[in-house]
């Protein structure tokens, strides 16, 4: 369906849950954080109904976050259950890759239809310093797995001032040597993100095109989100750049998000948000979900106002949003 803004909303990026299995230091705090109840989390059937009244209303592609959603028990079945609504054409899923690595021909066998994996950094100690406790060989297995299974790997890299700006060339080579695609991600000011400096995307394209030479455009479609491409020369697969805050693609954005605890979620950076799984558990009627769901699509804001005041900023850490 079409918003007020006349955008297409397509995507609905689903959080399972707020938990990971790492602390990524601009995604989570270091220490204690409230996670939410497990009674307040939707259950699989609420997403399952949620999903199914989304897909009435022309959403064709479901993205599974977190937290980390393999840290969710019984998320690869959700996926199977996902990719059989009538309208749903593609289950995707944002994921770290640990707790994936050793299941991706059951998630193949569900139907997942591509991976996002992140990875900041391949040098083990840095990773590990950036996600506090994490091992990069558990999420190059995955990585391996995922693309020697044919599986459409994207890797999300999110450049940090001072902390891995030393790894994007590195980083970007996986792309050359492996069938993946590199997206260099801007920081975000969402939550943890506001303790950390990003590397703006217009820097980190200048240093890859000064490293690899000036890349071949790449007009491909490589999917539902706001990156644009390139493929240096004798690259298998390409670099992405989304620059989220310099680049804002608001007048084109495509997508909602529902957060675990499944409320409706419109913008990245406004909490404005509607509380699905309160109506849910007042005994709506799937047309009332559905005529619910449709007037907050139809308002979605015009824009997420990172680089200006915003009435309702979004403070809450990005685990439990979904990224
Ligand atoms: N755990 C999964 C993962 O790491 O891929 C899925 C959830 S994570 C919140 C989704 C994406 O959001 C990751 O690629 C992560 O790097 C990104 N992310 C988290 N905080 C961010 C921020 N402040 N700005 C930009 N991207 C962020
Ligand atoms: Fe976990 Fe993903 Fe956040 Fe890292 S970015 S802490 S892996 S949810």
């Amino acid at each position: 369906m079409k918003d007020l803004q006349g955008r297409s909303i397509e995507y609905v990026r689903i959080s399972i849950t707020d938990r990971c299995n790492l602390r990524c230091i601009y995604c989570m705090p270091e220490k204690g954080n409230d996670f939410i109840p497990p009674e307040q989390l939707l259950t699989f059937d609420e997403i399952l109904r949620t999903a199914s009244c989304m897909a009435g209303l022309g959403i064709r592609v479901v993205r599974l976050t977190g937290g980390e959603p393999m840290a969710r028990s019984g998320c690869l079945d959700l996926i199977s259950k996902l990719k059989r609504i009538e309208g749903i054409d593609r289950v995707t899923m944002t994921t770290n890759g640990a707790l994936l690595r050793g299941h991706i021909e059951e998630a193949l066998a569900a139907g997942l239809s591509s991976v996002n994996i992140s990875i900041d950094a391949l040098t083990p100690e840095l990773y590990a310093e950036m996600t506090r406790g994490g091992n990069v060989e558990d999420v190059l297995e995955c990585i391996h797995e995922a693309a020697d299974a044919g599986l459409k790997v994207n890797l999300n890299v999110v450049p940090v001032k001072g902390i891995n700006e030393g790894e994007l060339e590195g980083l970007a080579l996986l792309a050359r040597d492996m069938p993946v695609d590199v997206r260099f991600i801007e920081l975000m000011p969402v939550g943890c993100g506001k303790n950390f400096e990003p590397v703006r995307i217009d820097e980190v394209k200048r240093r890859i095109t000064a490293f690899f030479g000036e890349p071949e455009a790449d007009d491909d479609f490589h999917g539902m989100g706001p990156a644009s491409y390139v493929k240096p020369h004798g690259f298998t697969g390409s670099i992405g750049f989304i620059g989220a805050v310099s680049h804002g693609f608001c007048s084109c954005c495509n997508r909602v998000r529902v957060t675990s605890d499944g409320m409706l979620k419109l913008c990245l950076n406004h909490q404005a948000s509607v509380n699905l799984r309160g109506m849910m558990r007042s005994g709506c009627t799937d047309s009332e979900l559905t005529d619910v769901i449709r007037e907050a699509i139809l308002n979605k804001p015009m824009e997420h106002g990172f680089l200006q005041e915003v009435e309702d900023p979004e403070f809450r850490c990005m685990n439990r949003i979904g990224g």
